[in-house]
């Protein structure tokens, strides 16, 4: 059984901080659910020599290696080289990688460039692994009793072919897990409503992270034994955070205000000043989103608000942008112009600059109208523009899933005092 690895990332553009490292990330989730642990990721430029010393390093002292990257067709990617020279295998021909690299351009009437034969070359102590999804098939070897993989950069051929090799290594059995998502409840508040589900010495500690505006618990069994340990210990999670949860797994905000607004057939549309559109990006990532949500506008200029959505041009002379009435206004008139039920409506200081005594940088207003009722509350949020941005759509669409649901409850950094 492998227990433990490591990853290495290839590729200059990495170390030149030009494209975020993100394959280390997926690599350790992955593999941490099936019981193996990465004890170290590492990140190496497009030098043979490096990368095939790390490769023997890592060798010694961990059941499996995972390099990703570096095995495109030009001579900056070496990564083929360096396992080659890491197994002491010499390069040899793959005859069905050259057949498979032919095809590729068969198929798309493409003549392939010379270069690109050498993604055909494997150590000849190696297998290569097919690519479905590109020309650079993977590669699988050993080093003494450590499985050696390589595989492509681009996570889209990347990710496919691990779960692939995955099926093939001798891994413990993928651990239960659940993860409770929730929104606009603090890290802390949320944490001492589960206070004794969290304490590290339980056998099964519960462990929460923030990532924007949404609060996941995160609750892992050892083994299928745990499963019903771990969702009565979720369902408890639930029950102290309701009612900021919504919902399981990969779910997003986003989803879960799509799947109360058709059970409660009601449709959506979006007024959005300093969040730009965002709300409406985030609801549109939503494959089917149409059914309930009608578009929106973007209105940033005061002038937009007005001729856009019949934002009384007085109320914001006597209030500023900023406010509730201006936000309740946007809320109505785009829910009314859109032929909505709800309409959701944003307006705040993102910052950096804007920001004044009585509304400093983070005051934001938003507004969520139904049949013409509109509720509009204050926030202000700490962070820089990027973080008071994400926290506002987050928030919206927590409103939103409120009213959709009849649930009454304040949000993290509302302020209630506000007018
Ligand atoms: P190609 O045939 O596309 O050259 P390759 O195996 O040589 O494939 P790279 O050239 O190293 O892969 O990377 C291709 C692309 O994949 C990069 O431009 C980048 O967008 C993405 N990529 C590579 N490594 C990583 C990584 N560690 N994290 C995130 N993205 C990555």
């Amino acid at each position: 059984m492998i227990r433990t690895a490591v990853t290495i990332s290839v590729g200059d553009e990495l170390l030149a901080g030009e494209t975020l490292d993100t394959h280390g990330r997926h690599l350790a989730a992955t593999l941490a659910a099936r019981g193996c642990r990465v004890l170290e990721h590492r990140v190496e430029g497009d030098d043979a020599d490096a990368i095939a010393a790390a490769i023997r390093d890592a060798a010694n002292r961990v059941g499996l290696v995972v390099i990703t990257g570096g095995l495109g067709p030009t001579l900056d990617d070496v990564s083929r080289d360096a396992v080659a020279h890491a197994m002491r295998s010499p390069l040899v021909e793959d005859a069905a990688a050259r057949r498979d690299l032919e095809a590729w351009y068969a198929g798309r009437r493409r003549p392939m460039p010379g270069g690109n034969l050498r993604q055909a070359l494997r150590p000849d102590a190696a297998i290569c692994l097919a690519n479905p999804n590109g020309t650079a098939p993977g590669l699988q070897g050993r080093i003494g009793d450590t499985e050696i993989v390589v595989l492509p950069g681009p996570p889209r051929e990347m990710h496919p072919m691990f779960e692939r090799v995955l099926e093939s290594l001798p891994l413990a059995t993928p651990r239960p897990m659940i993860v409770v998502r929730a929104s606009g409840i603090g890290e802390s508040d949320a944490a001492s409503l589960i206070e004794s589900m969290m304490e590290r010495d339980n056998d099964l500690p519960v462990a929460t992270t923030v990532s924007q505006g949404v609060l996941s618990a995160r609750i892992r069994g050892r083994d299928e034994r745990d499963r019903g340990r771990i969702e009565t210990m979720a369902s408890t999670i639930e029950s102290a955070w309701r009612p900021f949860v919504f919902g399981r797994g990969d779910v997003t905000l986003a989803e879960a205000v799509g799947f109360e607004l058709s059970r409660a057939d009601l449709t959506l549309a979006t007024a959005e000043s300093c969040t730009g559109g965002m709300i409406g990006g985030a609801i549109t990532d939503v494959a089917g989103s149409s059914a309930w949500y009608r578009g929106g506008w973007v209105t940033y200029e005061n002038r937009r608000k007005i001729e856009d959505l019949g934002v009384d041009p007085s109320v914001i002379e006597r209030d500023g942008a900023v406010s509730k009435a201006v936000v309740a206004a946007m809320a109505v008139g785009a829910a009314k112009r859109a032929g909505a039920d709800l309409g959701i409506a944003t307006s705040g200081i993102a910052g950096p600059d804007g920001g004044s005594a009585d509304k400093p940088v983070g005051t934001v207003w938003i507004a969520v109208s139904h049949a013409g009722d509109v509720e509009a509350r204050c926030f202000r949020f700490p962070g820089d523009r990027g973080v008071v941005r994400s926290r506002t759509v987050a928030m919206a669409l927590q409103m939103i899933r409120f009213r959709a649901t009849g649930v009454e409850a304040s949000l993290l950094w509302e302020r209630t005092e506000a007018s």
